[in-house]
């Protein structure tokens, strides 16, 4: 037990021992004596400031430098040494596995510049180096643009002979004197044809596909619509090599403009996965809803598609549907109770008001019986006391019969809370999960029915559907208890979900009925896939009360026909599953 237990006796014997033991009376060592008198551990503050001030001065030229400094100003900010030692040593293990070897670069660039490339004359190798050696910032920047511009001419096929043979005595490019010129610049006598379809091709590439993507910067946008009219002209030699120099530097821009979309993509992510977590502490104590905000941000954190991406809108929209059902009713009830508080406090002041009246009646009443002098005044008295007795016995009475109300209609409320919840998980229209499992419920599952198979049905490409039904699931219940079947009913639903592929869809398409939806998938597959989820039922046991049970299903599985209407396909997979039903059950089977 440490000798000194107030701060300022420890404060005090601190400046003592400073003095006796002539150390110099620096925070530091002022900080150590102290703990030591108070018998404490010096807790280390996290320096957040100063790390944040690191942070910030960090380079983000890069979008890889831009995630780093992203990764650890988070760390800072949630004050986690751990994420911190995290984000430090995936930068210097990056440093350490792959420096530049720009040795290796520039022995590749000569390489590649002395080679013939079909399309490439020297002149346009010097002009693509000069660019990219004008354009990148710093050297992490020009060794990765240069390894890319490497590549690009590595994958150029050689220049033809017949390429070769109109290549001019002496080129102008010390380095690349054999170098071919390119077809649609060649030089010589006799004038090439340019090759009008690639042009065309050219031109309409700019104004279809790039030109989307550039919605978000209209000026490149603008240059790509310009850039195709003039391929479109371009017949001469000399227009067709204009041209073509304007598009090199234009697909350079292009470049940038991708790394900024990837970044922002990055960015966009790194917010949403902030306004979940942020969802995550607001929501009020609800399993389902702590449940679909799990499943949204495990969905965020893979590698987005629009599917997945739908997928979290539409779980988002359930989310926030029924979490402002939720609290307006929730408000509602909140509001009720606290008039119902009011009027009793008011109730109350009125009692202790009449009781209060009451003692100052009954104390003039005794003062009274004490100064009576006969048996009549007595008799007056009694009558008081008896009147103001009365008058405070039905006072009471009332106070109470209001009470009794007020408690009643709590009760109501409360009720009314509650079915209101319930009634939100079960019935909403609104809402396309089914609130116990997470699964889809059947209006979920009609809208993926009819996204999935238009999807497919644009790509020619195969969906099947497959149907399961719980064996024996009435015994199960009957046996373990209607709560033990509704968390038979979540671990199926988990397995099946953790199991299948992430475009595979699970529905929850009646009591112990699940569909599952696997789009671009063959019969055969789709019998594997669902015999894959029986094999996993067997080794990830549920457990009820510790004890290990088994849920086997039934599966029929019908690939949707080309002329065949969503319906009909699941109507065969249950045709199916009766089959499996009666061959056995624990089975799938192809219908
Ligand atoms: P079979 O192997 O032939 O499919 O037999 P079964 O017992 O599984 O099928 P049956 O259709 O006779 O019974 C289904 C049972 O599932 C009856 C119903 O009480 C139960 N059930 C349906 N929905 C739920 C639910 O949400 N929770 C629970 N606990 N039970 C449910
Ligand atoms: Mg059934
Ligand atoms: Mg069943």
């Amino acid at each position: 037990m440490p000798e000194f237990t107030q701060p300022s006796e420890i404060a005090r014997e601190t400046l003592r021992q400073l003095a006796m033991r002539r150390t110099p009376p620096t925070p530091d060592n002022y900080r150590a004596f102290y703990h030591e008198i108070a018998g404490t551990v010096a807790a280390e503050a996290f320096p957040e400031k100063a790390l944040k001030t690191v942070a910030a001065s960090l380079p983000r030229e890069t979008p890889e430098q831009m995630r780093h400094a992203r990764q650890l100003e988070t760390a800072v900010t949630d004050k986690n040494w751990d994420s911190l030692k995290t984000a430090l040593t995936e930068v210097f293990t990056r440093m350490g596995a792959e420096p530049p070897n720009w040795a290796a670069l520039i022995r590749e660039l000569v390489v590649q510049t002395e080679a013939r490339h079909a399309g490439l004359t020297a002149a346009k190798k010097r002009e693509t180096l000069d660019h990219v050696l004008g354009s990148s910032g710093s050297p992490d920047v020009l060794f990765g643009r240069l390894q890319s511009l490497l590549r690009n001419w590595a994958q150029t096929p050689a220049a033809a002979e017949a390429e070769l043979a109109d290549a001019p005595a002496a080129a102008e490019i010390p380095v690349a004197a054999e170098s071919a010129p390119a077809p649609a610049a060649a030089k010589g006598g006799t004038a090439k044809v340019p090759n009008t379809e690639l042009l065309d091709l050219v031109a309409q590439l700019l104004e279809n596909a790039i030109s989307i993507l550039l919605v978000d910067t209209p000026d490149l946008a603008a240059e790509a619509a310009q850039l195709a009219a003039e391929v479109r002209a371009a017949r001469s030699e000399e227009q067709i090599s204009g041209v073509t120099g304007r598009l090199k530097k234009f697909s350079y821009r292009l470049n940038f403009v991708a790394e900024d979309q990837a970044e922002l993509k990055t960015a966009l992510l790194h917010l949403l996965q902030l306004i979940i977590e942020n969802i995550n502490e607001l929501v009020i104590d609800d399993q389902w809803l702590h449940g679909q905000v799990s499943l949204v941000s495990d969905l965020v954190s893979q590698p987005l598609n629009l599917r997945r991406l739908d997928d979290v809108e539409r779980r988002l929209k359930d989310l926030i549907y029924k979490q402002s059902s939720l609290k307006k009713s929730l408000n509602d009830a909140k509001e009720r109770l606290k008039a119902m508080l009011a009027s009793f406090v008011d109730r109350l002041g009125d009692f202790t008001e009449t009781t209060g009246d009451y003692h100052d009646k009954i104390g003039r009443c005794a003062e009274k019986i004490s100064k009576a002098n006969d048996i009549t005044e007595l008799s007056d008295v009694l009558d008081e006391v008896m009147r103001e007795t009365r008058v405070i016995q039905l006072n009471a009475q009332r106070s109470r019969d209001e009470l009794m109300d007020m408690r009643r209609r709590v009760d109501e409320s409360e009720k009314e809370v509650a079915r209101l919840q319930n009634e939100l998980s079960q019935a909403s229209e609104m809402v396309r999960h089914d609130p116990l499992t997470g699964a889809l419920n059947r209006k979920g599952m009609n809208e993926a029915v009819e996204r999935e198979v238009a999807r497919v049905r644009r790509h020619n490409a195969k969906i099947c559907m497959a149907l399961l039904d719980i064996d024996n699931f009435k015994k199960l219940n009957d046996s373990l208890g209607h709560q033990a079947g509704d968390d038979a009913l979540v671990h199926l639903a988990r397995v099946t979900r953790e199991t299948i592929r992430p475009q595979d869809t699970l529905a929850r398409y009646g009591g112990e009925e699940f569909v599952v939806l696997l789009p671009e998938t063959s019969v055969d597959d789709a019998v594997a896939a669902m015999t894959r989820v029986q094999r996993e039922l067997t080794k990830r046991f549920f457990l009820h009360k510790n004890e290990k049970v088994l849920i086997t299903f039934s599966c029929g599985v019908a690939e949707l026909g080309e002329t065949e209407v969503p319906n009909e396909a699941i109507a065969r997979a249950d045709a199916a599953m009766y089959l499996a039903k009666r061959a056995g059950k624990n089975r799938v089977v192809a219908g």
